[in-house]
């Protein structure tokens, strides 16, 4: 299997990195302006020199989420109502996230 690369502060290969790494912050999202993967939006905005752009709703099909634990690639639809565990390995994920889908997905 091909090792996803992901770019920003990363701190373990579990993709928490500076901003965020509690136990569950292991997601890493991929950003649609430039097509790569973050742990987050802070470290989005301090590696490139760009604006997010959020992902339209008619892409939520596309995979777009990385779990950090199984490194298995979800689709925005799929981590939307996966009720904050990964579906592939059941890990558990932040659900405070849901508090920040505004910064990555057009709702
Ligand atoms: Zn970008
Ligand atoms: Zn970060
Ligand atoms: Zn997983």
């Amino acid at each position: 299997m091909k090792e996803t690369e992901i770019k920003g502060k990363l701190v373990d290969n579990e993709t928490r990195c500076v901003h965020y790494q509690t136990e569950k912050d292991i997601v890493a999202i991929k950003f649609y302006c430039c097509d790569s993967y973050f742990p987050c939006f802070k470290c989005h905005e301090e590696t490139v020199s760009h604006d997010i752009q959020l992902w339209p709703m008619n892409k939520w099909n596309e995979f777009a989420v990385l779990c950090g634990s199984c490194k298995t690639e979800l689709t925005i639809n799929q981590y939307l109502t996966s009720n904050s565990s990964c579906p592939s390995c059941g890990s558990a994920f932040n659900d405070k996230c849901s508090l920040h889908h505004h910064l990555y997905f057009q709702v």
